[in-house]
């Protein structure tokens, strides 16, 4: 049987390894449009590639993959997170989780991945032909696999395929993962600094995140943008990344909690500049007193109702006019692509061309960060192996 993977990168070449690894006589030949392959799996995780996650802090797997998390649940049964590490600590990659339950290669080199898939092809006899651009099937294959991952628009290979004048093919690609430029004059004073148990949600629409702020010079990023971003791509793509962000300092806690813990303040007579939530820094106390239009020589006995309202409201949804998406220096994955209900959920074939396989970000799936779209590709790629390798057995008809 003869196999060609289209694209080398993490799911191609995962996937290309994990064939042969369960079948050796299937011959596999990888094109990749790069003069070399795995580019970006060389450049993950800042360069030190957050391969996946223990899913710990994930109580429902929605939260790490807004787009296709039903499909991973079912895949996750036969190819989990713990299937990876053992895959890749029986490869000779050690791994470390860090406190974030992040998961990495303990050298702290993404090189280090890069090089053990690229010995691995090497060395099962896997053909890797680079700087080749393929736009539609090549001839000669018994199967195909589209591992092209994802892109801003959907790319000649895919729209040669015959279903793919099919509306329902494909879902329209959009980016997600990241920062939001933010133009206030009032966050200069705290750039460069990260804000912990923060809750961000988008003015008049359910899209929420919890997390960890960082204040740049352009806005905002960090930890929680990054994940509203993902849960809100697809809205925020629509509003042109226009939109109103409300923050609750106040770890989440309503009006009425924060009006009834403010209670104890309002009656001592210490200035207010100095005495204040104890898990607000004092610059960060200084710009929401200032935002709040309230002297910082003012004292807490002498906070007058409306003062006391405005307070209240910039602890707890504090506004913020968002004015575009920043389009560099952040992770950065698609949201859309081949729509799930073209594959079967099993073997993730074309349900219209059974020898034709997705696997990675090319499919309409994609996480918040912390190694899940890395996992979504391993997870993938091994069980588009698992199918073809099954076929392989199958007696011929
Ligand atoms: C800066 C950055 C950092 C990231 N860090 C992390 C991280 O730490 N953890 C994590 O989980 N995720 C991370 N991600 C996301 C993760 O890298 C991707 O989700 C993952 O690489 C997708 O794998 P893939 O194989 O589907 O696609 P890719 O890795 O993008 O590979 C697709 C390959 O196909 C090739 N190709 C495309 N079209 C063609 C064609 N027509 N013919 C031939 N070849 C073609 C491309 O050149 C490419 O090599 C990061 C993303 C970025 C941009």
């Amino acid at each position: 049987m003869k196999v060609a993977i289209i694209g080398a990168g993490a799911a191609g070449c995962f996937c290309a390894v994990t064939l042969k690894q369960m079948n050796p006589s299937i011959e596999v030949t990888v094109f990749e449009r790069a003069v070399r392959p795995m580019a970006k799996l060389s450049i993950t995780g800042g360069g030190r590639c957050n391969l996946t996650n223990t899913f710990l802090n994930i109580s429902h797997l929605q939260q790490a993959y807004p787009r296709g998390w039903r499909l991973m649940q079912r895949l996750f049964r036969r190819f989990s997170p713990e299937d990876t590490c053992r895959w890749w600590e029986r490869e000779g990659v050690e791994l470390v989780t860090q406190e974030d339950q992040c998961i990495f290669p303990r050298s702290q080199d993404a090189g280090q991945v890069v090089r053990t898939l690229s010995r691995l092809m090497h060395e099962s006899g896997v053909k890797l032909i680079t700087g080749s651009h393929i736009t539609e099937l090549p001839q000669g294959y018994d199967a195909f696999v589209i591992t092209t991952g994802g892109s801003p628009r959907l790319s000649p290979l895919i729209l040669s395929l015959p279903e793919a004048t099919t509306a329902s093919f494909t879902v329209s690609p959009v980016p997600s993962l990241f920062a939001l430029n933010i133009d206030d004059a009032s966050l200069q004073s705290l750039m460069g600094i990260t804000i912990d148990d923060v809750r961000v949600s988008i003015a008049g629409t359910k899209f929420q995140a919890e997390g960890t702020l960082l204040i740049t010079h352009f806005g905002m990023s960090g930890p929680v943008i990054l994940r509203l971003s993902s849960y809100a791509a697809r809205h925020l793509h629509e509003l042109q990344y226009k939109v109103t962000l409300s923050i609750n300092w106040m770890q989440g806690e309503n009006e009425d909690a924060v009006r009834a813990s403010l209670q104890n303040y309002l009656q001592s007579n210490r200035l207010i500049a100095n005495h204040h939530p104890q898990h607000l820094t004092e610059r960060h106390w200084m710009m929401l007193l200032h935002r709040a239009n309230i002297p910082e020589t003012c004292r807490w006995d002498k906070v007058n109702r409306k003062e006391l309202n405005r307070l209240v409201s910039i602890l707890t949804a504090d506004t913020y006019v968002v004015t575009g998406r920043r389009t560099h220096k952040t992770e950065f994955v698609t949201c859309g692509g081949v729509a799930l209900q073209s594959v079967h959920p099993d073997t993730l074939a074309l349900r219209a061309l059974p020898n034709v396989y997705l696997a990675g970000e090319v499919l309409d799936i994609d996480g918040i960060t912390g190694g899940f779209n890395l996992q979504a590709a391993w997870t993938t790629g091994w069980i588009v192996a698992q199918s073809i390798s099954q076929r392989a057995a199958e007696p011929l008809s």
